[in-house]
């Protein structure tokens, strides 16, 4: 998760007191960065992806099933290759948020070989092993998004009360030991976050009503402990959380592209933020919170909503006195503007910028749209800062810069090189909630990948207001938005006309139009193309060997059929799972029992133990852990550029 300095953390008045000075030698590394690499080219297309993970020990006397705490213990193990022979390491462990979680990576990027797309799923298996190497009788490894009882009564191992007084978050529910703690920045991240926003932060999440549901549905909370707030954050109807780990301790699929030079990343940066409300809704994994059913079915407002450090004045429930801005969304949140002159017009949303970096990088012949990005990232003020970082050298360092850049934590990242390296210009894809399995983990990463082969070289324009993008987010969330909602995407794919700016509102927003998420993937006659036929008719074109092919044609059924509502959803199968299960009372509530019975079920199920046609059809692709020398000599690396 992002920059992970080390040293002595400051305290939020500490912090505070050296905003300026971060924003200031922030921007200053980011001028340096960008005059030293912005003329870089002819990088060749890497890519990989990121999982998360979450450890689960079960008991299977007492049904129980809880989060283990023992990321600490696991990750200086997996890294040891990495650290003594990195060039035998075939997967990269990182901390992420909870010390119930890791992050796992491929050992190193993929090429552009459409090969790479068959050992995804076998690098993503090994992966696991790895780590099931080291658990203990009865733990388990889950690439699962929420652990449906995240926050209840002993969901942790080792046990772990609230300490809604003197922990980092005060929360009523999350205790700190479920914070990753061998490394400062998660504690103060949370701890900073809260004073900066001068409350606890609050999610309120829509509850599921079912038959047996109360009406209104509203729990007591002053039996949990004297918060200081006693839950007055809490809204009647909604399942009420108030700890960053209830956001950043839910897990997610990202995937980072390295593009050709600066500008094919701002076009693919653009490019795929139409993709982003759209791959939400058909990777949608996390309709239980805090043992309740929810109404939703994804996890993006519940994190954007666990880091939102907004002041009440900066939300606009108070006049602006000590803030400088109004600010409309958190931190954590979808994205406000394009970054390629094609996508100018379409930035239709407020953007608040800080004027002072703006006018320093457009003096040191930044151009608007990067400099205007760049700014409205520097709004923020940093929230973890460590001692030892607080002076350092512009010309070579990027942590200042680094710092407000990865606590932006929004649907696409623009990543630039980083300083004496040889990595080039990237573009991070971060809406995606992980799967159960490795095969469909898989197939969504090579699908993305495939989209931006095909946008490259196809040279397609999937751009549409930024607003329309916002709508889509909201939809995307909704419960089983693949059945029952429809998604603003554009029309003609193939055209680069667009209206100019002189022409109007009415006239830009004819370029597009609301598709079900069948429709945009699987085409809707003579009217829309379709995604996968665009896909099927690029693979046509290019020479792939017979297993990678096969592979390939599963992971685009899944997803075909994922869009079509022919398979369902992870959120839906899980639903179904609960109010089916005999010990549910029709009451929104996730039991011990059923917990318990739903992991052991996802872990089957991720194990090959148990088919489950309904959510994966049956799958068998051909994955192989490397490419076999005679297809890589065959195979010419396709360029990007
Ligand atoms: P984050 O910014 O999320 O911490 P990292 O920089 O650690 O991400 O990288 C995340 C992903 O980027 C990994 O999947 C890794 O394989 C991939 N990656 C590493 N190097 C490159 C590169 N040069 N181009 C594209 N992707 C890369
Ligand atoms: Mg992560
Ligand atoms: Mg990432």
């Amino acid at each position: 998760m992002g920059l992970l300095s080390e040293g002595s953390p400051l305290s939020w008045p500490e912090t505070k007191e050296l905003a300026d000075h971060v924003r200031k030698h922030g921007i200053t590394q980011f001028i340096n960065l960008y005059n030293l690499l912005k003329d870089r080219q002819g990088d060749v297309l890497k890519w990989g992806d990121e999982i998360e993970y979450m450890l689960v020990k079960f008991n299977h006397e007492t049904k129980k099933a809880q989060l283990s705490l023992r990321g600490q213990d696991l990750l200086p193990v997996l890294q040891i290759t990495e650290k003594e022979t990195p060039e035998k390491a075939t997967s990269l462990w990182r901390p992420e948020f909870a010390s119930y979680m890791i992050e796992g990576t491929p050992g190193k990027p993929y090429g552009g070989l459409l090969a790479h797309f068959n050992i995804v799923e076998a690098n993503m298996k090994n992966r696991r092993q790895e780590v099931c190497a080291l658990l203990e009788k009865d733990e388990q490894i889950l690439s699962i998004t929420a652990f449906p009882r995240l926050g209840c009564e002993g969901f942790c191992v080792p046990e772990a009360k609230p300490d809604p007084v003197n922990s980092a978050s005060r929360s009523l529910f999350f205790p700190d030991e479920a914070i990753y703690l061998a490394h400062p920045r998660f504690r103060t991240l949370t701890r900073n976050i809260r004073e900066r926003r001068g409350e606890k932060v609050a999610i309120n999440v829509p509850i599921f009503k079912d038959i047996n549901t109360p009406s209104p549905f509203m729990e007591d909370l002053t039996v949990l402990g004297d918060d200081g707030e006693k839950g007055r954050s809490a809204l009647p109807d909604h399942i009420y959380m108030d700890a960053m780990g209830f956001g950043m301790g839910q897990c997610c699929l990202q995937l980072t592209f390295q593009a050709c030079n600066i500008k094919e990343a701002r076009t693919l940066y653009d490019q795929l933020t139409p993709m982003c409300p759209i791959m939400l809704a058909l990777t949608a994994a996390s309709p239980l919170q805090r043992g309740y059913i929810a109404d939703t079915d994804c996890r993006w407002n519940i994190i954007s909503s666990s880091v939102d450090c907004r002041t009440r004045e900066e939300r606009g429930l108070e006049p602006l006195k000590t803030n400088r801005y109004r600010i409309y969304k958190s931190r954590y949140d979808s994205i406000d503007s394009y970054l390629s002159p094609e996508g100018e017009r379409y930035n239709d949303i407020p953007l608040v910028i800080d004027q002072e970096a703006y006018k320093r990088m457009r003096d040191a012949g930044i151009d608007h749209l990067l400099a205007q990005h760049v700014a409205h990232l520097f709004i923020r003020d940093p929230v973890s800062l460590f001692s030892e970082k607080v002076n350092q050298n512009d010309e070579e360092d990027s942590d200042h810069f680094e710092n407000l850049q990865s606590t932006n934590w929004q649907t696409m990242r623009f990543k630039p090189p980083p300083p004496k390296s040889t990595i080039g210009w990237r573009v991070e894809f971060r809406p995606c909630e992980a799967q159960i399995t490795d095969f469909e983990n898989a197939a969504y990463v090579c699908f993305i990948v495939l989209l931006t082969r095909v946008i490259v070289t196809y040279g397609l324009n999937f751009l549409i207001p930024i607003s329309k993008v916002d709508e889509n987010m909201k939809r995307a969330q909704k419960r089983d938005a693949i059945l029952n909602q429809k998604f603003w995407f554009r029309k003609d794919l193939v055209s680069q006309s667009s209206p100019t700016d002189a022409e109007s509102t009415a006239r830009q927003e004819q370029i597009c139009v609301e598709m079900t998420i069948g429709e945009i993937i699987n085409g809707k006659g003579e009217e829309f193309q379709g995604l996968l036929p665009l896909i099927s008719s690029y693979l046509s074109t290019v020479e792939v060997d017979a297993d990678t092919h096969c592979t390939i044609h599963q992971y685009l059924r899944l997803i075909q059929k994922r869009a079509s509502g022919d398979l369902m959803t992870t959120a839906h199968w899980i639903r179904e799972f609960v109010t089916k299960h005999p010990d549910y009372k029709g009451d929104s509530v996730v039991s011990e029992g059923i917990n318990y019975d739903l992991l052991t079920t996802m872990n089957s199920i991720q194990n090959g133990t148990i088919e489950c046609p309904s959510l994966l059809d049956h799958p068998r692709t051909k994955t192989q852990s490397s490419i076999p020398e005679t297809i890589r000599m065959a195979e010419n690396c396709p360029s990007t550029c």
